[in-house]
């Protein structure tokens, strides 16, 4: 089979691989309808190491069930099914706490252990805890959006529950990336009044606008930092988004929070080190998020994209076949593309 697999950055090929098939009894294996590149494939793209063997990259797909393992129970053959990002066995005590990204039986496709999905097929593990079965034919209008719950808007709700937006509440979103983006969304669904969207590219911006951002800082470093006091009463806000993971952006992250507030991180961290350590402290500032269990907020979020409360798929602005991937990953790269849809 035909699959993306990145030799080092700025290496990414279209590749004959070895077909995906059953190994384990719990596995299953989905022929790729829909993937995507992500803006987490961007940080290997800048700076891995050449590697002989490579990585068949991709996390975010929809698929249909092409076979099942001996154990499998909850999916079956020819089920529409969505993929989250990481695997998990869905029974254990992590599992059971919503936290599936910690699952003791759980990985992460498109890694070095496990093949990804910017392919024409891929092994699932744990397919009865990870496979999401959908409700709609696979050509359907709301593809994209649903597409986006395998990673960006369950993402971008985390970051909005890590950062503790409710009702009434300020937000500040850091990043106009696609899970920026579904930030603001997800910010906006849960009733936050004031979402400052911080980024410059006018795309992004508009779109965020749209999505219920109330107020736009293009600014960067201090001069975001005072210019989000200014529009919060010189406080701050209660709640930061932080999705883009470079030091600068939680350092601003942490600057723009007010005291008592909170900061809900789910860009990768590129530093060991996290940044503001001693205004997080002085200010009691929480600091959380972390890999986004998307898996566990599927059944939340479905209903509002079926029913057209929320599109998430408008961060979607480019679509490509697998022949394409290559320049898909230079196009986002060059943020000329904020998210790039793969059909293979
Ligand atoms: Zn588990």
């Amino acid at each position: 089979m035909r699959a993306t697999v990145m030799f080092g950055a700025g290496d990414v090929r279209i590749e004959n691989v070895p077909d995906a098939r059953l190994i384990k009894p719990t596995d299953a294996v989905i022929t790729v309808t829909r993937a995507c590149i992500c803006g987490s494939d961007l940080w290997p793209y800048k700076a891995m190491e050449p590697s002989e063997k490579g990585r068949v990259m991709g996390h975010e797909a929809i698929g249909i069930v092409e076979s099942v393992g001996s154990d499998v129970r909850n999916v079956k053959t020819g089920d529409l099914v969505v993929m989250p990002f990481a695997f998990s066995d869905g029974t254990c005590v992590f599992c059971h706490e919503g936290l599936h990204t910690s699952c003791v039986h759980g990985g992460f496709f498109g890694t070095i252990e496990v093949a990804g999905a910017q392919a024409e097929a891929v092994r699932i593990p744990q397919a009865d805890g990870t496979l999401f079965a959908l409700p709609v034919g696979k050509d359907d209008a709301l593809m994209p959006s649903l597409l986006t719950l395998s990673d960006v808007m369950g993402t971008g709700h985390h970051a909005a529950l890590a950062a503790r937006v409710g009702p009434g509440k300020s937000v500040a979103v850091v990043g106009d990336g696609a899970v920026g983006l579904c930030g603001v969304i997800a910010a906006r669904r849960l009733g936050a009044e004031q979402i400052i969207i911080l980024g410059r590219h006018p795309d992004r911006i508009a779109l965020a606008r749209e999505f219920g951002a109330t107020d736009v800082v293009s600014e960067r470093g201090d001069e975001a930092v005072e210019r989000v006091r200014e529009l919060t009463g010189g406080f701050g806000v209660h709640s930061v988004l932080e999705c883009v993971g470079a030091e600068q952006a939680m350092l601003t992250a942490i600057s723009i929070a007010r005291p008592g507030g909170a900061v809900g991180r789910v860009g990768v961290p590129q530093n060991e080190m996290m940044p503001a350590s001693l205004p997080a402290f002085y200010h009691n500032i929480t600091v959380s998020g972390g890999p986004a269990p998307v898996r566990a907020y599927i059944e939340e979020l479905l209903p509002d994209v079926l029913e057209g409360r929320i599109e998430p798929g408008r961060v979607f602005d480019r679509v490509v076949g697998l022949d394409e991937v290559p320049d898909g990953y230079r196009a986002m790269n060059e943020r000329e593309s904020i998210k790039v849809m793969v059909k293979p």
